[in-house]
């Protein structure tokens, strides 16, 4: 089958995008490629496509490793990929050992053609080791920056990915990689591939360059009438970007008091309503949405005519890609920035916001262990659901320095810690099934049992995510659920919007952070979060050919479109 072949079949698209065919040709060569693509511009089919190439030729190499740091959109893709009856699978911190198993004696024994992995997992030197004994053919690593210190978004546990292809090589197994990211500055293009063990550097990118968007910086001590001074004089669907929850959510309501449609979106919000939300903005219905940085991955709508950024981003990477979403249909669109010195000053306190002192991030630790009443010694691979705010109350902890500890133990691997989101509910069996005929049950908790015992191998030793498509169970499941646990028979944990909190080792009497970690990372934000406030307080320079020098892409002409150029 032909990459094309596959991209009808498949996916029923007429035509590969811009650099798609490109990036497909190169890794069909065998070559290890580093692809550069905008968000949205369709970087999962680079892999995908030739994934289904190799597998229609070789049985043996049918199957591709896909390394992604995002759960949630791995999930979606899986789903995605199943709906076109393509088999996948997805295997990430939380799942039980049973779950984790099934899913790779799957890939190893079905037709299974895509396996996608959090990078913590490769952590586990089992799960390392049986990685080895599957057919694959391709390794892809999305969001391919985490691999560099200089990136935005650090993984150590990507670092990996370099070792699990040297045992693959000790093996004769040479399995070539496709590395994929929307932003990189030519130091962190050098350092991916350099960590990746390309034997030659391969860049695949298109300009950054968008001749429609216009950038724009405005000045403004007012913030608000700034922003409804501009919503009323350019026309169309717009976002706003703000950097909290509950700015999204005020600011939202003053957009409507001010007489615009508009909506707010974050992370902390159900799968429901964001869904609900975002699409009542796709169809127009919302004119504005105002959001967190949670909004906007996987969704291209084209006519967005602005976006604009309340508050500094953290870096050109991520003003960049939310910028970029204005204008995808490729008329006119703008993308501003408002900003004032408190901007400046509250960067400042950003950094010691997100690298709090390493002995309150060690208090954090063990706070939040007593909390959770986790022992010395004990807890390996429980998950628990965690109220941040409950945890603050209760430990007399800042919040948001709080949020930022947790993140950098996640990092560090002493725990796995995850943001608010809505989780599945979860079941564990506590009686055995012989047993359990000493019970006396309704049919309806009868029919329950067995359907969780035939459902859910291991559900007699561990919590199982009980995965439906909104993460609800009907009314009647739950009240079976409820009146179950209360006889103690078994514990159930029904669908929470919390932190999930993994323990991926014992709890330790003492936790530090490296210099990775820490200090290489602290030092890395600050100056990203520098060249921001560069790119805000600059008044010469073209600003789109700033923010594509900052990319490397030193020679571009004067923009003759932004706020400087016009001035
Ligand atoms: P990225 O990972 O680069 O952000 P995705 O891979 O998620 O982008 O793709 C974005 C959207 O574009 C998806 O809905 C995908 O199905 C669609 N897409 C990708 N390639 C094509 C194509 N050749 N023709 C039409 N649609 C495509
Ligand atoms: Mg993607």
């Amino acid at each position: 089958m032909s990459p094309r072949e596959a991209l009808h079949t498949y996916f029923g698209y007429d035509d590969f995008r811009p650099l798609q065919s490109e990036i497909i040709d190169s890794v069909l060569s065998g070559r290890d490629t580093l692809a550069l693509m905008p968000t949205g511009g369709g970087k999962s089919i680079c892999f995908q496509i030739p994934t289904l190439t190799i597998a229609s030729q070789d049985e043996n190499r049918r199957l591709c490793l896909v390394i992604t740091p995002l759960i949630a959109l791995m999930k979606d893709q899986v789903e995605n990929l199943r709906q076109r009856n393509i088999q996948a699978v997805a295997i990430y911190t939380g799942m039980s050992y049973d779950q984790q198993r099934v899913a790779l004696d799957n890939c190893l024994f079905g037709n299974y053609h895509f396996l996608y992995c959090s990078p913590e997992r490769l952590e586990s030197e089992q799960f390392r080791q049986r990685l080895t004994e599957l057919p694959i053919g391709l390794i892809a690593v999305d969001e391919a920056h985490c691999i560099s210190q200089w990136g935005y978004d650090f993984r150590p546990s990507y670092l990996r990915i370099g070792t699990i292809r040297q045992t693959l090589a000790q093996q004769g197994k040479h399995i070539p990689v496709l590395a994929l990211t929307a932003t990189a500055t030519p130091q962190v293009v050098t350092d991916i591939q350099d960590r990746l063990d390309f034997p030659e550097h391969n860049v695949l990118k298109m300009s950054y360059h968008r001749d429609n968007l216009r950038y724009i910086v405005r000045r403004t001590e007012t913030k608000e009438e700034q922003l409804i001074h501009i919503l009323t004089h350019v026309a169309g669907s717009a976002i706003v970007y703000v950097r909290n929850r509950k700015r999204a959510q005020e600011l939202s309501q003053y957009l409507v008091a001010n007489g615009q449609t508009a909506d707010f979106y974050h992370a902390g919000l159900s799968a429901a309503e964001r869904s609900l939300k975002q699409q009542a903005w796709k169809d127009d219905h919302t004119r504005v949405i105002v959001a967190t940085n949670a909004f906007g991955m996987g969704i291209d709508k084209p006519d967005v005519r602005l976006v604009i950024h309340v508050d500094l981003p953290d870096s050109l990477e991520a003003y960049y890609q939310e910028a970029g979403r204005a204008g995808r249909d490729g008329l006119t669109a703008f993308a501003v920035l408002l900003y004032n010195d408190t901007d400046k000053a509250k960067a400042k306190k950003r950094v010691l916001d997100n690298y709090p002192p390493q002995e309150f991030v060690e208090q954090v630790y063990h706070k939040t262990m007593d909390f959770l009443q986790v022992g010395l010694g004990s807890g390996l691979n429980h998950t628990f659901a965690l109220h941040l705010d409950e945890l603050c109350h209760v430990m007399h902890l800042p919040v948001i320095q709080t949020y930022a500890a947790l993140h950098l133990l996640s990092t560090a691997g002493w725990i796995h810690f995850e943001e608010e989101r809505e989780t599945a509910p979860r079941v564990r069996i506590n009686i055995s099934p012989e047993m359990l005929r000493d019970y006396q049950l309704s049919s309806a908790q009868t029919q329950m049992l067995d359907r969780l015992m035939r459902k859910h191998t291991g559900i007699l030793t561990d919590l199982q995510m009980i995965e439906t498509s909104s993460n609800r169970l009907p009314e009647q499941d739950h009240d079976t659920l409820v009146s179950l646990a209360q006889r103690g028979i078994i514990t159930y944990l029904p669908r929470t919007v919390a932190c999930a909190l993994t323990m991926t080792r014992e709890r330790a009497d003492e936790v530090w952070l490296s210099d990775t970690v820490y200090d290489k990372r602290r030092q890395t934000y600050s100056e990203r979060l520098k060249a921001m406030v560069e790119y805000a307080e600059q008044t010469q320079f073209c600003r789109e050919q700033l923010l594509l020098g900052y990319f490397g892409e030193h020679d571009a002409p004067v923009c003759g479109k932004c706020d400087i150029c016009i001035q």
